[in-house]
């Protein structure tokens, strides 16, 4: 996803975290797939979320792959 488009969908959620409901600025903010194997194409499968959030979805994602 480039740039551009990423912070399209940031405003379109007027820059708050989904998970959090907190304000951020564009740069603390971040797109999370919720199904990795979708990609960025389906907007259903996006969030967008804080850093904080993010970290704590890529963490749950690993555990729930077996990855960790
Ligand atoms: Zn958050």
């Amino acid at each position: 996803m480039n740039n551009e488009k990423r912070i399209l969908l940031i405003r379109f959620h007027d820059n708050i975290c989904e998970q959090c409901l907190k304000k951020f600025k564009d740069k603390d903010l971040q797109i999370h797939k919720l199904n990795p194997d979708l990609g960025y194409s389906n907007h259903r499968n996006l969030k967008v979320v804080c850093s904080a959030c993010h970290d704590m979805y890529s963490a749950a994602d690993r555990k729930a792959r077996g990855i960790q």
